[in-house]
């Protein structure tokens, strides 16, 4: 578990947090967005640990101090983490908050709850949760994550102080990298391309040796989509919208194949290629579109991610983004 000194990126937030610990000025409540991956959680547990630390520096916990190693073994007593049960955060959740929330800290002054993934409560839940907001108890703190600030309740928000968390940048993902796993420099790139901007996911790509796989198997059923008739490309748009996690890996594989293709027709630098391990796919398909339908292909799969953090019809769009793609090369 990090400190706020061992964070990667968001510096301005840590700042204020470590700001609102100096000067004693904690907000009640903060809910923290942002792209999943990118560090939410990581920085809501530092802050966790320095509010509960027993001699943090500068608004940092000092990683050493009982309450300190309790934060980070998970069993501090006034920390608690709140997560979906299922597919949401129900009502007994909150009430179980509600309870806790009245009770006297067991060590120190404060209780903590951090909440992951609030989108998903409840809309009882969510009006529960509103009244705690709405009436705080003294000493008691919440720290909210999400994804989907536009599904929550506007008076929570209001009630929050808020904190954007940003995708990283490639310089602070190739140091998180570095930092940790060491990687050589064609994982790196890889990863770097298929993280869109979340540490944790290209640490997981980086240790995940089935990418490759991944990648390839991608690459070959993109390619052969000119081949498909209508029913088995809405059969292959279900299987690809299965999982969404695994989708957002796939449309990043297919969105670099298609800036490949179309950096070969601009160029012909093998050097600038990802895929250039592909070099003769790339070579051959790249004869087969013309360059502004590769640009609009390239900017479907770019809707279609956006798409992905919406409330959209997944399998649909998929479906939607393959016939774009299939009716965008030459048949011949
Ligand atoms: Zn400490």
């Amino acid at each position: 578990m990090k400190l706020f000194r061992e964070i990667i990126g968001h510096q301005e937030n840590i700042q204020l947090l470590q700001n609102a610990i100096s000067q004693n000025q904690v907000a009640h409540a903060y809910l923290f967005l942002g792209p999943k991956g990118v560090g939410k959680k990581t920085t809501a547990l530092a802050f966790a640990r320095a509010l509960f630390c027993s001699c943090p520096i500068g608004g940092d916990a000092c990683g050493r101090c009982r309450c300190c190693q309790q934060v980070s073994e998970g069993n501090h007593p006034d920390l608690y983490l709140i997560s979906p049960t299922g597919s949401s955060i129900k009502i007994d959740q909150v009430r179980e908050i509600q309870k806790k929330a009245i009770i006297k800290p067991y060590q120190g002054q404060r209780v903590t709850f951090l909440l992951e993934q609030v989108e998903t409560m409840t809309s009882e839940a969510a009006n529960c949760l509103l009244k705690l907001l709405e009436e705080p108890n003294q000493g008691v703190s919440f720290i909210l994550l999400t994804t989907q600030p536009y599904a929550l309740l506007p008076t929570v928000i209001s009630r929050c102080q808020i904190l954007t968390f940003r995708a990283l940048s490639t310089v602070e993902i190739t140091r998180g990298l570095k930092q940790t796993l060491n990687p050589g420099e064609k994982e790196i790139r890889l990863a770097l391309a298929l993280a869109g901007g979340s540490l944790g996911q290209a640490l997981k790509i980086t240790q995940d040796k089935q990418l490759q796989n991944i990648r390839d198997e991608t690459l070959i059923m993109v390619c052969s989509l000119k081949k498909l008739t209508f029913n088995e490309l809405c059969q292959k748009a279900e299987d690809l919208a299965t999982s969404k996690e695994m989708l957002i890996v796939r449309l990043n594989i297919i969105l670099l194949w298609y800036r490949d293709l179309l950096l070969w027709q601009l160029t012909g630098n093998q050097e600038l290629l990802l895929n250039q391990d592909h070099l003769s796919l790339i070579t051959e398909e790249a004869l087969f579109y013309p360059f502004n339908r590769l640009l609009n292909i390239i900017s479907k799969i770019e809707q279609t991610q956006r798409y992905l953090n919406t409330n959209v019809n997944v399998r649909l769009a998929v479906e939607v983004l393959l016939l774009n793609i299939q009716q965008g090369r030459y048949n011949c």
